[in-house]
């Protein structure tokens, strides 16, 4: 079973979500074991105090050394050596490779930092990853660990029905998602793609590939320069290369 631990001021914060969905339901199914810790349990300050004052003044506070470092140590287990992780604005850009390589830990632990952030030498001598979820500074770690968490628990076996279930997903094999519809058949004058409704299982196959490909290059063409592609996915590019149409109902005369 996957275990994580998160060290927070703000635990409430993570159960209000996490403890909903699917993920709420794979807790509870005792798929995934996710345990949020307290850091101001720990503190040993005057007045439960978690915070303290930089070395060279100015501005802001840091968060308080003992309580982190106690935090820490207080979900470290004697069988398995935790995978640290500080949510950080000047970490690695989190991705979905990233989300599968957490995949493969056996225990997570990630540490939301609040204020200006923590002491440096945490950083250095405790901790094994800073991940960032975007060029933006926001307030607090929690949300950007439970983009991460999210991200990496929905690939947890038993928590989405199958596999095909995120590994047709977006960014899974590079690609984004080919497009979805459901009822009704039609809207705005719109109709579902013919295709779609026709039950022949390998032209709706090759008719998504293409929808993925065109839509990846439409939208995110930095993508294609890393995506696992065929040979007949990059003869599909070049022809289209150049041809940037407003919509890709080309496709679907192509695949008729
Ligand atoms: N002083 C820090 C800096 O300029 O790099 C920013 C501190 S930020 C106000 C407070 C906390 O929010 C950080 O310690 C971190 O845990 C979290 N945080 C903020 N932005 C983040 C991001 N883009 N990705 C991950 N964590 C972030």
């Amino acid at each position: 079973m996957t275990k994580i631990d998160v060290l927070t001021l703000f635990p409430e914060m993570m159960e209000a979500v996490l403890g909903e969905s699917i993920i709420g339901r794979a807790r509870n199914k005792g798929l995934i074991n996710i345990n949020c810790t307290n850091i101001r349990d720990f503190t040993k300050m005057k007045h439960g105090h978690v915070d303290d004052g930089a070395y060279g003044g100015g501005r802001g506070m840091v968060m308080a050394v003992q309580p982190v470092l106690s935090a820490l140590e207080s979900v470290k287990r004697d069988d398995i050596k935790p995978f640290v992780i500080y949510m950080s604005p000047q970490g690695k850009v989190f991705n979905q490779e990233i989300a599968k390589e957490l995949l493969l830990k056996d225990h997570l632990v990630f540490l939301c930092g609040h204020y200006e952030g923590i002491d440096e030498r945490i950083i250095e001598n405790a901790v094994d990853m800073e991940l960032s979820i975007g060029d933006y500074v926001l307030t607090g770690g929690e949300i950007p660990a439970m983009a991460v968490i999210d991200a990496v628990c929905r690939m947890v076996k038993g928590v989405l029905p199958d596999e095909e279930a995120f590994t047709e997903e977006s960014h899974f094999n590079g690609l984004l998602e080919y497009p979805q519809y459901t009822r009704p058949e039609e809207i705005f004058g719109e109709k579902v793609p013919e295709i779609l409704l026709s039950g022949h299982h390998k032209k709706i196959e090759n008719w998504r590939r293409r929808q993925s490909l065109y839509r990846t290059w439409k939208k995110r063409p930095d993508m294609l320069k890393t995506a696992h592609l065929t040979k007949s996915d990059r003869e599909y590019l070049e022809k289209y290369k150049g041809k940037r149409r407003k919509t890709a109902k080309f496709i679907d005369e192509e695949i008729k």
